[in-house]
């Protein structure tokens, strides 16, 4: 029997190299869409090899979309690309909605007109939860989006229901709560402080600046996450799922597990920087994870000290790496 193909777009970013190393290994013919660029953004997926293959394609531009599918003809197609930094959505918020709401609608159109049959995943955000209706989160709460970039996400996720519900296609949405590793985008704030931390250990930075410490997130790790997106392709019936961990910490407390791994007192670096304030918060985001543990049979296993761990000490490793310092050797604290 032949392989089933799947294609990813997104896959230079966090979740699509972790999600393309799954399928791998569980004997997929991986394709990975990915959009032109000047120099070549494929770090994520260096390892991979020729093990996967690339296509060019822009969620901006349908043609691209409709000739990707002619020629790949995946059974599955996971859709994680998108604009999916908050702040940028502010600053971009036309384009935000181009490719993280109409982008949506794009694939979908290039599904249903090329094979109803395609599999459909839609990489949806606890972000459209917000301005919380309910403590916690769970795939019947109302949604109350605080950013363009979950207006748009929100957008993204009806649309999946809505060509689901008007020409059967087995689309599903995931809502995912924060996930992090040490392939999340250094922008996003768990990075942000794992990167600060491992350099000012090692001497080559000594401040963090930092925003709204008080916001609370239901963080989890990125590369347990890619394996309920795939269990939720598989299931009979397309149904969408709330995703996490089902405990929530503050940055603060992120900032605090960090410097006490390197046996730093945050005290001492930690500068706040009114610019990493954001026009409308989101104060606490927390799932409630449990219908994907009864019927998909997932459940998030590594802890948020676990999780603080592996990060900060890639980042010590890549900045070791990059700066020839050392832990303990000249200059480092
Ligand atoms: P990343 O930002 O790491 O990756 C985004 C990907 O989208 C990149 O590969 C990027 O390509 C690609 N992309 C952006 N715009 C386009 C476009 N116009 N056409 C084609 N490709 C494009 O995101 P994550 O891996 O962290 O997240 C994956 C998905 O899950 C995103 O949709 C995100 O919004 C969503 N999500 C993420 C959560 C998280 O905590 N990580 C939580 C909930 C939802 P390039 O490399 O060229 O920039
Ligand atoms: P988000 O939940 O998708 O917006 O993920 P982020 O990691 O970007 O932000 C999580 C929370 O951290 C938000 O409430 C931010 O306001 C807060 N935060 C505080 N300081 C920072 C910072 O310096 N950078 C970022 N990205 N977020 C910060």
């Amino acid at each position: 029997m032949s392989a089933r193909r799947a294609l990813v777009t997104g896959v230079t970013g966090q979740d699509g190299s972790y999600l393309a190393e799954l399928l791998l290994e569980r004997g997929y013919e991986v394709h990975g869409m990915v959009r032109r660029s000047s120099s070549d953004n494929y770090e994520r997926i260096a390892h991979l090899g020729d093990r996967i293959r690339l296509h060019q394609g822009d969620l901006l531009d349908p043609s691209s979309l409709l000739n990707l599918l002619r020629s790949v003809r995946p059974h599955e197609l996971y859709n994680l690309a998108a604009q999916s930094f908050v702040p940028t959505s502010w600053a971009q918020p036309s384009l935000t909605g181009e490719f993280t709401a109409l982008g949506v609608t794009r694939l979908l159109e290039a599904v249903r007109i090329v094979d109803p049959e395609i599999r459909f995943y839609q990489a949806s955000s606890s972000e459209m939860f917000g301005k919380v209706q309910e403590v916690p989160q769970r795939e019947s709460t109302p949604f109350y989006p605080r950013s363009p970039y979950a207006v748009a996400k929100l957008f993204g996720h009806w649309i999946t229901v809505n060509y689901r519900e008007s020409f059967g296609l087995h689309a599903v949405s995931g809502i995912l709560f924060n996930h992090e590793s040490p392939r999340r985008g250094r922008e996003f704030v768990s990075r942000h402080v794992s990167e600060a931390v491992a350099r000012i250990k090692l001497g080559l930075a000594d401040t963090l600046p930092i925003g709204n410490q008080d916001a609370h997130r239901d963080w989890g790790y990125a590369r347990e996450y890619v394996d309920v997106i795939w269990r939720m392709l598989q299931t009979e019936k397309p149904v969408d799922y709330v995703i996490g961990t089902g405990t929530a910490h503050s940055v603060r407390e992120f900032i605090a597990e960090a410097f006490a791994h390197v046996g730093l007192d945050p005290a001492d670096f930690v500068r706040q920087d009114p610019s990493r304030l954001r026009p409308a918060e989101v104060d606490t985001l927390l799932a409630d994870p449990s219908r994907a543990k009864r019927e998909l049979g997932w459940e998030a296993r590594t802890s948020f000290v676990e999780l603080v761990r592996i990060m900060v000490e890639a980042d010590i490793e890549a900045q070791e790496r990059s700066s020839g310092r050392r832990v303990g050797g000249p200059g480092a604290r």
